[in-house]
C-alpha cells in the first residue's frame, strides 16, 4: 500500500518536472566527469558538450551587410505585401522576398502554422534552429510548451489557431532581431494579421511586444489588452503574454501566464 503510494508520488513529480520543462536528471553528489569518460567511451560526446557549454559565449556574429538600403528594402515589402489578397499569396511573397539579410543565412522561411483566417493569431519573435530547420514556427521545446498552453484552453494548430512571428528567418546564433530587420518583415506581418482578421492576438514575449506595439517592458505590459494597428488602418485586440521559452527558464511565470491565456479565452468567447 505505502509502496502503491510512493510510486504514484513519484510518477506525479516526473510529470511536474517535465511540465516545468526539466529535461535532464542530474545527481545531487559531485562526480567526476572526466575519469567517467576515460572509463565509458560511449559517455565522451555528452561531456564535449558538457565543456562546450561551460566555454564563455562566442561573441555574437555582426548583422550580416545590407545589399539593398533598409528603406528600399521596406517599401518592397510594403508594395509586395500589399499585392498580397490571400494567405497562400502572402506565404509566397514572404518566399520569394530578398531584401531582409537574415534569409542569406538560414534554411528555410518560416512563415506561418495552423489555421489560415483562425480567430486567434499568435505572434512570437523569431524562429530558431528547430524552427530553421524544419519551415515551421514553434516546433522547438519552447513550440511543444505553446501548445500546451493553447491546449489547455482548447486551441490548437490543427483547427483553430494560426501561429508566427515578427521575423521570418533565423537570426545567427539566435540573437534579438534587430529594429531593422523588424522594419523589413513588418508590412508582411500587417498584411498576415489583416488576412487572418483575428478576433484576438497573442504577442508572445518582448521582442513582438516591442515590434508590434512599440511597447518595452513585457513584465508590466503582459495581461493588459490593447490594440495593433496594421499599415491598412485596421485595428486587432492583442494580449502581451510571457514567451514560452522564458517559462521555461522561469517557470514560476506559468501562474501569470496562465492568468493571461484565461483573459485570451474570455475574449475569444466574447460575443
Ligand atoms: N521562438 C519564437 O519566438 N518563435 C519560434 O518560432 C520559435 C521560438
Amino acid at each position: 500500500m505505502v509502496e502503491a503510494s510512493e510510486t504514484e508520488t513519484a510518477r506525479a513529480l516526473l510529470r511536474w518536472y517535465a511540465e516545468m520543462g526539466v529535461d535532464e536528471a542530474v545527481g545531487s553528489a559531485p562526480a567526476d566527469l572526466y575519469s567517467w569518460a576515460r572509463t565509458d567511451p560511449a559517455a565522451a560526446p555528452r561531456i564535449e558538450n558538457m565543456r562546450r557549454a561551460e566555454r564563455p559565449a562566442e561573441p555574437l556574429p555582426a548583422a550580416e551587410p545590407e545589399t539593398v538600403s533598409t528603406d528600399e528594402a521596406i517599401k518592397a515589402a510594403e508594395a509586395a505585401a500589399a499585392a498580397c489578397d490571400s494567405f497562400e499569396a502572402l506565404e509566397a511573397a514572404v518566399k520569394a522576398f530578398e531584401g531582409c539579410s537574415l534569409k542569406a543565412g538560414t534554411k528555410n522561411t518560416v512563415f506561418a502554422d495552423g489555421v489560415p483566417g483562425a480567430d486567434l493569431l499568435v505572434i512570437g519573435e523569431a524562429p530558431g534552429r528547430d524552427e530553421d530547420r524544419l519551415g515551421k514556427p514553434f516546433v522547438g521545446r519552447a513550440g511543444q510548451l505553446l501548445d500546451r498552453m493553447l491546449a489547455a484552453i482548447g486551441r490548437d494548430r490543427a483547427s483553430n489557431t494560426l501561429i508566427s512571428n515578427v521575423i521570418f528567418w533565423r537570426p545567427p546564433a539566435n540573437r534579438t532581431p534587430t529594429a531593422l530587420e523588424t522594419a523589413v518583415c513588418r508590412p508582411f506581418v500587417d498584411r498576415l494579421i489583416e488576412l487572418t482578421d483575428p478576433k484576438a492576438v497573442l504577442i508572445a514575449g518582448g521582442a513582438p511586444l516591442q515590434a508590434l506595439l512599440g511597447v518595452t517592458g513585457i513584465m508590466r505590459a503582459r495581461g493588459v489588452w490593447r490594440e495593433i494597428e496594421t499599415a491598412g488602418g485596421k485595428r486587432y485586440p492583442a494580449l502581451p503574454t510571457y514567451h514560452p521559452a522564458f517559462l521555461l527558464r522561469q517557470p514560476a511565470g506559468k501562474r501569470l501566464a496562465w492568468a493571461d491565456l484565461q483573459s485570451l479565452d474570455a475574449k475569444l468567447k466574447d460575443h
